[in-house]
């Protein structure tokens, strides 16, 4: 089955017996807008009902992965409402603050991405490209990454004086010295270096991530579906008694803690950033 409408924000395409959901905003580099993240729902909630699809593969369309959330798109929707199917808050529309910020967040970014890590089906992120901030936390939703040596992986947002993205999984993907490098510079890293810190499992040649990725799906969806979803269970449920969840939970609170000081001593809850200011600022660094 292949159902592909190149006009949406997310495509969905089936392969055997393997998922395929692309980002597909390649003109803003996949910049992730609400429109996305419900869109993604929506495919991933598709690839779990489907009982011919044994595994989900995640990538992007064009020439990345995910620059991130969208700060400055003219897809840029944070004053709009969608059909919500997992309440986690209630409608961050109409509300002012915090109370319209912790809303939106809970809902559209940690809600989600959460909720995504525990599909009971095997997920691949197959990332190319720019994988920064937002795009960080969809790679890191699935159980792992395989990437192409063009990749690159980011999260910048200290720069706007916020502790990192909203799915805090930092100190658990790779070593806690090296989310803090990764927070404190800001800075850029490859494919090789993320595979070195053990965040991304493989690293292959650009030409080759589609069919490898798909290889190891199919792979992966021989082996019995129960036992697929107990093991990824037990390893997601370990890293838990490791300290995410809870961890993830607090961070939150601090990430809103500078959401709020932004807007209480500046312009608005992201410093005044946008995606050309953020850049202008790596440049000077
Ligand atoms: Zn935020």
């Amino acid at each position: 089955m292949a159902n592909i409408d190149s006009e949406a924000v997310v495509t969905y395409e089936v392969r055997g017996s393997t998922a395929i959901v692309r980002l597909n905003r390649p003109e803003y580099r996949n910049a992730q807008n609400s429109e996305m993240t419900y869109a993604l729902d929506a495919a991933f909630t598709a690839a779990v009902n489907d009982d011919a699809v044994k595994a989900i593969v995640l990538a992007g369309n064009g020439n990345h992965f995910s620059a991130g959330h969208d700060i400055g798109t003219p897809g840029r929707d944070v004053d709009q409402s969608f059909e919500r199917k997992a309440v986690t808050w209630w409608d961050h529309v109409g509300a002012e603050g915090v109370d319209a910020r912790f809303a939106r967040e809970s809902e559209v970014y940690l809600g989600m991405c959460r909720r995504w890590r525990e599909i009971p089906k095997p997920m691949i992120a197959m990332v190319h490209g720019a994988c920064i901030a937002g795009g960080l936390m969809l790679a890191w939703s699935c159980d792992f990454i395989v990437a192409s040596e063009d990749a690159f992986f980011s999260d910048p947002v200290v720069r706007m004086g916020i502790p990192g993205v909203e799915y805090f999984a930092h100190p658990w993907v790779m070593n806690p010295r090296a989310a803090k490098e990764l927070l404190f510079t800001g800075d850029r890293f490859s494919a090789q270096r993320a595979h070195d810190l053990g965040m991304v499992n493989h690293v292959v040649p650009g030409p080759e991530l589609e069919g490898t990725v798909l290889a190891m799906a199919e792979r992966i969806s021989s082996m019995p579906r129960l036992g697929l979803a107990l093991a990824k269970k037990a390893v997601n449920q370990s890293e838990d008694l490791q300290g995410m969840r809870a961890g993830m939970d607090s961070v939150f609170g601090l990430h809103h803690a500078a959401h709020a000081h932004n807007a209480e001593v500046g312009r608005d809850s992201l410093a005044g950033m946008g995606a050309q200011s953020m850049r202008e600022a790596a440049a000077k660094q």
